[in-house]
């Protein structure tokens, strides 16, 4: 059998569970399976942690849009650590945090001396500022990743 291209495993912990994805979201992502999998009981909040997230095309978009449309969650469900690549496509395609909170993400942000991307993590609580600037892993400059991205994924 082919290794599954996503990747999934489950915590539970006393307050939250822990559902840590990885890999690549795309038409084989069967989220039907991936929820009957969750536990039924004792729902506690769920945090999605999506650091692994390599790759998502337009199936992918799909796929990932019903499962948490169909989670039907009774706890907060909370997007964390999103990979840029994930991130691009959330900022993009607002339908994708449908119910959920995101709670911290990975940008790219363009350093033109570098002349290259590199990923920041934010953390999009009620302190961040918008305004903020972020320096390059060379030390050259601080760059400021696009503020609508975070505009859209605060609302
Ligand atoms: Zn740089």
């Amino acid at each position: 059998m082919r290794a599954p291209r996503l990747s999934w495993k489950t915590e539970i912990h006393d307050t939250d569970i822990l559902l840590t994805l990885d890999g690549i979201i795309d038409e084989n992502f069967h989220y039907d399976e991936l929820i009957a999998k969750l536990p039924t009981e004792n729902r506690q909040p769920l945090r999605v942690n999506l650091k692994g997230i390599k790759r998502i095309n337009s199936m992918g978009i799909r796929q990932w849009y019903y499962f948490v449309k169909n989670l039907e969650w009774p706890t907060p469900v909370l997007l964390e650590e999103c990979s840029s690549v994930f991130t691009d496509f959330l900022s993009n395609t607002k339908e994708m945090s449908q119910g959920c909170q995101v709670k911290s993400i990975y940008m790219a942000v363009w350093c033109p001396e570098c002349e290259d991307d590199f990923d920041v993590r934010i953390d999009l609580d009620e302190n961040l500022d918008l305004d903020q600037g972020y320096l390059c892993p060379n030390g050259s400059d601080y760059y400021k990743p696009e503020k609508w991205r975070l505009e859209v994924l605060m609302k």
